[in-house]
């Protein structure tokens, strides 16, 4: 029969010499970055001014302050859409679908004065597909497709990534927190 020290490999002084100093250093690198992000709180937008870089933060419940002009998820102000199609066109990837009926009379005025002749039934964006180079949001006459700081939207159906933004939607999706998911 197997005595225990035969059964169970017992560490040798170099291996638990390795192992407590692992340990200590990754307790080490804990202890100062809690100290780290406790100086430095995310929500006084002091982060990005440690001397001593990143450190992890705990996600989702605290999240790391990203640039105004970054390249985001997409939001439709459908009201101020004048159906020109641009959009669509310049889209490289085709993940902006629009339906269009024009109308016999004027529907309305955007905010900058631009006359609505089209009812919009459809204006889907496919986040899916998109590969978020922004030149939807450059051609835009009316500024209405913008792209809002929302990164966190991650879902396993790939339909949730489709965006519906026309009249046949009902309610448009609301501009969300800066982060926070779709
Ligand atoms: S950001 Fe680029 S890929 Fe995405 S919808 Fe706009 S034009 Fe298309
Ligand atoms: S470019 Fe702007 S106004 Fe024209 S269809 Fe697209 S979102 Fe609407």
């Amino acid at each position: 029969m197997l005595s225990f020290a035969h059964a169970v490999k017992l560490p040798t002084f170099v291996e638990m010499k390795n192992l407590l100093r692992g340990l200590w250093l990754a307790l080490r690198h804990a202890w100062r970055g809690w100290r780290r992000d406790t100086r430095y709180p995310m929500k006084e937008g002091a982060f990005t001014a440690s001397p001593h870089g990143a450190v992890t933060v705990p996600y989702p419940h605290a999240q790391l302050p990203v640039p105004e002009n970054g390249h985001y998820r997409l939001h439709v102000d459908i009201e101020d859409c004048i159906g020109c199609d641009l959009c669509a066109r310049v889209c490289p990837v085709s993940c902006i679908t629009i339906e269009k009926e024009k109308s016999p009379t004027v529907l309305g005025y955007t905010r900058s004065g631009a006359p609505k002749r089209f009812h919009l039934p459809r204006f889907d964006i496919d986040h899916a597909l998109c590969c978020f180079c922004g030149l939807c949001t450059v051609v835009c006459p009316t500024e209405c497709i913008i792209m809002e700081p929302v990164y966190a939207y991650a879902t396993d159906n790939r339909a949730d990534l489709v965006l519906r933004f026309g009249e046949r939607a009902g309610v448009s999706p609301q501009p969300a927190e800066p982060g926070g998911g779709a």
